[in-house]
Parts: structure tokens; C-alpha cells; sequence
């Protein structure tokens, strides 16, 4: 018997590609600079151990906006998502219909698929997510009801995509899960997020299902969260109705660990799996594996073991310009998750 352990997704650019993304240095030859990239990552992402691997995301613009990419009917001015930190990051707006992604995650997979012999997870955005990208003053001839349906259609392809791609899990990106709680604390727009997620995963077969996930967090940029500051208790009992089979949960930079554990306990229903974050990617100190062996032993108190997994609290960047984290350091932390999980598993079932 193993406990599964999986990665989030996103892994620090290297420093050129970022300089080049940002227009801080030019290059001749970006598509050479993001093909070394991914080769870089997926060589690296070997040497930690990892069962299961990810591209580390090096040539999406972000974990939210890869599906707009190309894309001509979008302006500036969407929804701003506030850090606690005092900085921001901007959705954009639809400005015209029909909507259709200009990009979709299979990409990123077979490209991965192609250079390691590892499973390859892939993340995909929420369909709640870019929900958000409908103006609330409407589109003249495009009703919003037009746009779901759109936007849902959309959201499975991409899921689907890459189940036939043969992802080794397809995870869901919520970070707005919890952020919902902040601008909406009636909780009626997290009910409606987790409706929209599920008019997506009910399209999927219960075995399919089993093959997606979804991830939450209070977000991670440039070492700041937007919602750390919304109780997981207000939160969690909502997110396990989500139909799906994996969970991936931050939980290392969590003040109160053994009250969420008891949350999760309590509404973990019986097909579902619990990835507990036993990495905190926010704190640039990397945890030894005993650290870890502590935190999976401490979830295995309250989690069954047949439905405890581990991951890190978050990607390591997600969003493609962010440095507050070296490479170095998110390898040796996703190392440190895989022998301390490997340290826990020994003690558990011996
Ligand atoms: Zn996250």
C-alpha cells in the first residue's frame, strides 16, 4: 500500500524566460527559451522522485488565463482580485460573443507527454472562474445564459481533451473558492460556483470522475494570499459537493491544522480523496522530510488512510512572472513532500 502523492502544477520560470516574457531582456527565439524550459522542469521534476509530474506550466501565461489567450474579443477592465499584500491581479472583460477558449490544456499535456515517460497531471481553469469574465452590465445579442452554456461546452472540451490525452488526473483550479466567502459571506456565490463546476464534472461518467480533482487554496502570488483570512469551516462542507474523486487541499500554512482535519473528516464522502497540503509554498524555507512524515501522520489521525494523499498547498507560480520563489528550492520542497510521504507510509503500514 502507497499513499498517492501529486504535485499542483506551476513551477518557477527560469530567470531568462521570465526576462523575455516581460520584455525585460529581448529574445530572438521565445519558443526556444519555453521548449527549454519544459525540458528543464520535466528533467528536474524526475530527479525529486515525483510519481506523477506536470510541465510545470512554463509556457502558460497563468493558471486562469490560458484560455483567453489569442483571443480578440476581451478588454482590460475586468474583476480585480486583491492580494493581502496590496497588490493585484486584473481578469479581463468579454466584450462579444459567442465565447470560445482560444487555447485549450491538451496543448501543454501532449507536449509534456512527448518528453517524459512519467504520468503527466494536468490543471485546467473552473468554468466559475471565467464566469467572471461576463460584464454585469450585459453584451448587446449575447445573454449571459448564452455565454454559460458556451462557457460550459468549453470547459468539458478541455477537460476532455486531455482525459483522452491520457492526463494521469485532470485537476480543476478553485482559488476562488474561498475568495467567494470574502465578497459574498451569505456564501450564495460560492452555491452558485460549485453549481457551475458541477453542470461540468455531471457531464463525466462516475470512472471519469475519478479522474478529476480539484484544488483550493486562499492563493499564491509573490508570497501573498487573497483569502487566507476565510475560515475553511464556513467553506469545506460546500467543496465535497463537488463531483469529483480527488481533492487537493492547502493545509501546511493553515494556524488551526487539526480543526480543518476534523472538518474534512467530517465531509469527506466515501469515493473522494483527501490531498492534504503537507508543503507550505509560501515560506522559502524548505521542510525536511520529518516535517512532512509529522503532517501526514498528524491528517492520518483523522483522515482514512485509504483516502489520504499528499500535495503542496499550491502551485509554486502561478502566474508566469512571478520570482518570489527560486526553482531550486520548489524542487527540493517537492522532494522533501515525496520522501516524507515515502517516511509516513513506512511508519503507517508497518
Ligand atoms: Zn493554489
Amino acid at each position: 500500500m502507497s499513499i498517492p502523492t501529486e504535485p499542483i502544477g506551476s513551477i518557477p520560470r527560469p530567470s531568462g524566460l521570465i526576462a523575455a516574457i516581460t520584455g525585460q531582456a529581448y529574445s530572438a527565439d521565445l519558443n526556444g527559451l519555453y521548449d527549454k524550459a519544459i525540458n528543464d522542469t520535466l528533467r528536474e521534476f524526475e530527479k525529486t522522485g515525483s510519481p506523477v509530474i506536470t510541465d510545470g506550466e512554463q509556457t502558460k501565461s497563468s493558471f486562469a488565463t490560458y484560455p483567453l489567450e489569442g483571443l480578440t474579443n476581451l478588454s482590460a477592465e475586468g474583476m480585480k482580485i486583491e492580494f493581502a499584500d496590496g497588490h493585484s491581479r486584473q481578469l479581463p472583460l468579454l466584450t462579444a460573443g459567442p465565447f470560445k477558449y482560444g487555447n485549450y490544456a491538451v496543448k501543454y499535456l501532449a507536449a509534456a507527454q512527448k518528453l517524459t515517460k512519467l504520468p503527466v497531471k494536468q490543471a485546467v481553469i473552473s468554468a466559475s472562474a471565467l464566469s467572471l469574465i461576463y460584464p454585469s452590465n450585459g453584451i448587446p445579442g449575447y445573454t449571459q445564459a448564452e455565454f454559460m452554456t458556451d462557457l460550459l461546452n468549453e470547459c468539458e472540451k478541455d477537460i476532455r481533451q486531455c482525459l483522452q490525452q491520457g492526463a494521469y488526473k485532470v485537476q480543476m483550479d478553485f482559488t476562488e473558492g474561498r475568495l467567494s466567502l470574502k465578497l459574498d459571506p451569505s456564501g450564495g456565490v460560492l452555491k452558485a460556483f460549485v453549481d457551475i463546476n458541477n453542470q461540468v464534472f455531471n457531464r463525466f461518467t462516475t470512472e471519469e470522475q475519478q479522474k478529476l480533482g480539484v484544488h483550493v487554496c486562499p492563493g499564491g502570488d509573490h508570497d501573498s494570499t487573497h483569502s487566507a483570512d476565510i475560515d475553511y469551516a464556513d467553506f469545506l462542507p460546500q467543496l465535497f459537493e463537488l463531483n469529483v474523486g480527488s481533492f487537493y487541499l492547502q493545509l501546511a500554512s493553515e494556524p488551526d491544522r487539526v480543526k480543518v482535519l476534523k472538518i474534512i473528516r467530517q465531509h469527506l464522502k466515501p469515493n473522494q480523496t483527501a490531498f492534504i497540503g503537507v508543503i507550505d509554498v509560501l515560506n522559502p524555507d524548505i521542510e525536511t522530510s520529518e516535517i512532512v512524515r509529522d503532517r501526514v501522520l498528524e491528517a492520518a489521525a483523522y483522515i482514512p488512510l485509504n483516502q489520504l494523499g499528499t500535495t503542496d498547498d499550491c502551485g509554486f507560480s502561478p502566474f508566469c512572472d512571478d520570482v518570489s520563489t527560486t526553482r531550486e528550492t520548489a524542487f527540493a520542497k517537492i522532494k522533501a513532500r515525496i520522501e516524507g510521504t515515502k517516511l509516513a507510509e513506512e511508519k503507517l503500514y508497518s
